[in-house]
């Protein structure tokens, strides 16, 4: 069974939805499934916001039918779409701003699950500030 589904690109441009669903919840478990959660959630709005599935890198922005597909993506978009996302919405000069903002949730939720994305957010914003990009 699918334990998390989505589907932002329905034929009713700007409407999402996804489900979870799971009678075998293991509270020891609930880290992963509320990590799952956002990152389906995330993935449907950014197609609400415009983005289409990613073919170009590893990205939360890539296709997924199974569990272990939606598993192996990133939580974060690939340059390319970090790129697309910026000039639909008008946060370019805001990229350095908008990971710190990250961070700050990632650190404020506790959850163990983030982890990774916590340790790559933070190398990535020490690159953009040594590079000029701190405001
Ligand atoms: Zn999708
Ligand atoms: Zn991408």
């Amino acid at each position: 069974m699918d334990l998390l589904a989505g589907n932002g690109e329905t034929p009713h441009k700007g409407v999402s939805h996804f489900s979870l669903s799971d009678n075998d919840i293991q509270y020891e478990e609930s880290d992963m499934i509320i990590y799952r959660c956002l990152k389906t959630a995330c993935h449907e709005l950014c197609h609400v916001f415009g983005l289409t599935h990613c073919p170009y890198y590893e990205c939360l922005m890539n296709g997924s039918n199974l569990l272990e597909e939606a598993d192996r993506k990133p939580f974060l978009l690939c340059p390319i779409c970090l790129r697309k996302a910026a000039v639909y919405h008008n946060f370019d000069d805001k990229i350095t701003q908008r990971y710190i903002q990250i961070l700050e949730n990632i650190v404020r939720m506790q959850n163990s699950s983030f982890e990774s994305e916590q340790q790559t957010i933070t190398l990535i914003i020490e690159s953009l500030e040594a590079n000029g990009f701190g405001g």
